[in-house]
């Protein structure tokens, strides 16, 4: 038997190493610590109800796990066969008690391909990853496929970039292979920092290598020879995970000079970053790496041509990468079944805001909003009614209950005025204002803008400071007008994505919920 206990940061900050401690004792002094493992392991993903501890073979999910709980758990699942029913899951409906992670609808509901690792392996041991053919899809490509013919693998999937933006991954990775140079690099953009998402930062922490196998065929596949992961320093675990993962990686010969005796070398740096949103853009990230200001520049010339030291750049996020080693292992004929037509694979988001179940949870693109809020995510807290929820954080958009039915792939959202972001998902009920919600967002855009240039220094304050007297009562007749003047004309003409989609949510708001803008500005006169 096995213990999984979730000690990813949400469950470690609410008492998971406390627990791994408590099983640990109890263990040794019934007489089963031989038998019986402890895993400490990453995101198991209803960080709502953490710590959260998976006993296998059974599958068996404890929530809310205390060390008070531990001698029951022991005596009653592990010895017994019995469960703590106090500690399960209840079925919404008829309040039963669920066990088995097949049956909690949250879990029964996803498809978990990035995600298949986490909250299952010991992500600080290379030995469960290879056990659960890791490294497999860097070996296919080192002994059985070229490197156009690794590229070409990846432009069938149809994967597309999970950063934000969606733009295809095989295309990009051929800009910077077409590029000629006597050297390039790859970079993992790990500098997640919308409100709300921790998509990336639980990928690195509860399985790392998966991140560096991607890195690795990709590395491969573009002739590129070394690569920078940018973590935000914030995430001091997924470091520390990574960190560990390259030193077992270059142990077993998968890093390093004449990688699995292919002649192929690639070397990785991790970079931390301190934190600043605006790094998260491509140009601003790599002036960071350099040791300069992280602000973005004007392209072109875009990163595949000049971008790192001036030198050909890949850039992609870290939930891309990881979904590299599943294509190249199963094939892009595999990995195209999933999705919709434009937008292949799966998608992960991060569930939170008035929600039941806050996590992490990850479905094939196409799926609907009501499919993922309220099936896997148990609907809104409370009774309370849905009223928006916001997609693709501070650069995404509020959508409205009639929107609920949308299928969440790159071009609908798009259409919608919203976007798939990076895969925040912050859901909003009956008692949430939405000018409030507006105004959170561009406060959030305008403290990190960087200033460089004016539409955005200038353009968001000027806008915040609208929304702030709208929201005080003191708003005028003709202040829609201008926002969305303002809105339009920061979007057209700022430098970079931040001060580009800053107005997003100001834009989605006024289209769907104009009605609040008008009662807070005349209910008041
Ligand atoms: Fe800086 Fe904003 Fe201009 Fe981007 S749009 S360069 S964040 S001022």
């Amino acid at each position: 038997q096995r213990i999984l206990v979730c000690a990813g940061t949400g469950c470690a900050s609410s008492g998971a190493h406390k627990l791994i401690d408590a099983l640990k004792l109890e263990l040794s002094r019934q007489g089963l610590e031989e038998t019986v493992s402890i895993v400490g392991t990453g995101c198991q993903g209803f960080c709502e109800k953490g710590p959260t501890l998976v006993i296998e073979p059974q599958q068996v999910l404890y929530t809310s796990v205390t060390a008070d709980d531990v001698a029951e758990i022991v005596a009653q699942d592990i010895m017994k066969g019995e469960r703590v029913e106090r500690l399960l899951i209840q079925d919404q409906v008829t309040q039963k008690p669920l066990s088995t992670l097949s049956e909690i609808p949250f879990f029964a509901k996803q498809h978990r391909i990035v995600l298949q690792n986490c909250g299952v392996i010991d992500p600080q041991k290379i030995e469960e990853y290879t056990a659960r053919d890791g490294y497999l899809g860097l070996q296919k490509v080192l002994k059985e496929m070229s490197p156009e013919e690794t590229l070409e693998e990846v432009k069938k999937s149809g994967l597309r970039g999970r950063g934000g933006a969606g733009f295809p991954t095989g295309l990009k990775w051929g800009f910077c292979r077409a590029t000629p140079s006597d050297k390039k690099y790859i970079i993992c953009n790990a500098d997640e920092g919308d409100p709300g998402a921790f998509m990336d930062r639980s990928v690195l922490e509860g399985d790392p290598h998966s991140v560096i196998e991607g890195m690795l065929i990709g590395a491969y596949a573009m002739g590129v020879d070394e690569g920078y992961v940018y973590c935000r320093a914030e995430y001091p675990l997924a470091i520390k995970h990574l960190e560990i993962a390259i030193r077992q990686a270059e142990e077993a010969g998968y890093l390093g000079n004449n990688i699995l005796n292919s002649g192929f070398n690639f070397k990785l740096n991790v970079f931390a970053g301190a934190g600043a949103f605006v790094c998260g853009e491509e140009t601003a990230l790599m002036a960071s790496i350099e040791g300069k200001r992280g602000m973005p520049r004007v392209r072109p010339p875009f990163p595949a041509v000049s971008g790192l030291w001036g030198k050909p750049t890949n850039i992609n996020n870290v939930e891309t990468w990881s979904n590299i080693p599943h294509i190249l292992r199963n094939g892009a004929e595999w990995y195209s079944q999933f999705g919709t037509e434009k937008s292949k694979g799966t998608k992960i988001f991060a569930l939170t805001g008035k929600v039941n179940n806050t996590g992490l949870v990850e479905v094939p693109m196409g799926t609907t909003l009501r499919e993922i809020i309220f099936d896997i995510g148990g609907g809104i807290q409370n009774g309370k009614a849905f009223k928006a929820v916001q997609i693709g954080g501070p650069s995404g958009g509020c959508l409205p209950e009639d929107m609920l039915d949308l299928a969440v792939d790159y071009d609908t959202l798009t259409k919608a005025g919203a976007m798939v972001g990076s895969g925040g998902l912050v859901i909003m009920d009956e008692t949430t204002c939405m000018v409030d919600i507006a105004r959170f967002f561009l406060s959030f855009s305008t403290k990190e803008s960087c200033g460089k240039c004016t539409p955005c220094r200038e353009g968001t304050k000027r806008m915040y400071e609208i929304l702030d007297r709208i929201t005080k009562g003191e708003g005028k007749a003709e202040d829609l007008d201008i926002l969305e003047n303002l809105a339009l004309t920061i979007k057209e003409t700022s430098l970079c994505g931040l001060g580009q989609f800053a107005p997003s949510p100001i834009l989605a708001t006024l289209k769907y919920f104009r009605h609040e803008f008008e009662a807070h500005i005349f209910d008041h006169k």
